[in-house]
């Protein structure tokens, strides 16, 4: 295959210590490409490893001709691993999946259906999900709910970053320069025909999860400082409310100094601690409303994004 060339399909995998599924990996995703037909390539992602999972993804090169080994120079994390294997590969269709066979390959063929028919991007949504712990579970539907909240965009639930997506989809992605990347949020605001298949997600195949509590959650503040300054404009609200009863309290705080019954002293220090209060807060919330712009505007995602355009001769 010449560098020009593409092949149909790339299926793209992030490892960090995964040298206890990896041999198992290639094979399935292997045979689930011979299935499929078509040319295709496995890029995979060492993000790195301090097991062996370099030594086996460099044997898993040397058997399959479909294996693009890719070594990172440390551990940058799952969405920044998942990142330069999405650069490297050449597919007109990319695969995203978790090197631990909790997302079957094998549901591909569905998902390439489901493509076939129009489809930009066709996610995984998790029917049930076997062998993580209720803590995890638990977590992860409370995050979704807060994210739901808090965003304009329609992130779906219960979906990771296993999923089908077009090269065009992956162009767009990839011209996003943001450095905090959550992923599933960046292809779900790209838009298009986003379908969803569902499946179960199954216990890993081995080895333990690589996303520890304090990885969980930097991910979800990660995710919703990127799709979300409703915290940084909170300020506001807050403000506005304790403008109100400062003011209030200021009133107060007269009405009591012109009758009389004040302390002296009193009047002086309720007012102006009411007053300052209040106007701090709403102060805080106007920086927020600035700065929550500046960042959206910083994070450089393009304006808008061009599906078809019909006359002319417009490519
Ligand atoms: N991963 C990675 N770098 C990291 C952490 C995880 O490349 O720093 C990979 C990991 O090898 C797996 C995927 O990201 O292929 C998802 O991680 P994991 O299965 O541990 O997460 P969980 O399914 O438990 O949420
Ligand atoms: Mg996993």
């Amino acid at each position: 295959m010449s560098l020009t060339d593409r092949p149909a399909l790339s299926v793209v995998a992030p490892c960090f210590n995964e040298e206890g599924v990896l041999p198992e990996f290639v094979k399935r995703v292997g045979a689930v490409l011979d299935k499929v037909g078509g040319s295709a390539e496995i890029v995979l992602v060492d993000d790195g490893s301090r097991d062996g999972t370099w030594a086996v993804m460099g044997e898993a090169a040397a058997r399959d001709p479909r294996v693009v080994a890719v070594r990172l120079m440390r551990n940058h994390g799952h969405q920044l691993a998942l990142t330069a294997g999405l650069s490297v590969c050449r597919g007109e269709r990319v695969l995203i999946i978790d090197a631990d066979l909790q997302d079957p390959p094998e549901l591909l063929s569905d998902m390439m259906a489901l493509m076939d028919q129009g489809a930009d991007v066709v996610y995984g949504q998790r029917r049930v999900r076997e062998g993580e712990s209720l803590f995890k579970r638990a977590t992860a539907a409370a995050f979704y709910r807060v994210i739901g909240r808090l965003t304009d965009v329609e992130i779906p639930s219960d979906t990771g970053d296993f999923r089908l997506m077009t090269r065009r989809v992956l162009d767009l992605l990839l011209a996003m320069p943001e450095r905090h990347r959550f992923i599933r949020g960046m292809v779900a605001w790209i838009g298009g025909k986003q379908v969803p298949l569902q499946y179960d997600r199954k216990a890993r195949a081995a080895g333990e999860t690589k996303y520890p509590l304090t990885k969980m959650v930097r991910f979800a503040i990660d995710a919703i400082t990127a799709f979300s300054v409703v915290p940084l404009m909170a300020s506001m609200t807050i403000g506005w409310i304790m403008a109100i009863v400062g003011f209030a309290f200021f009133v107060y705080s007269m009405i009591g100094f012109v009758l009389g019954y004040n302390i002296p002293g009193w009047t002086s220090l309720m007012a102006a601690t009411g007053l300052l209060g209040g106007m701090q807060f709403l102060m805080l919330g106007i920086i927020g409303a600035y700065l929550g712009r500046l960042y959206d505007q910083n994070k450089g995602r393009p304006l808008f994004m061009i599906r078809d355009i019909i006359g002319g001769d417009r490519k």
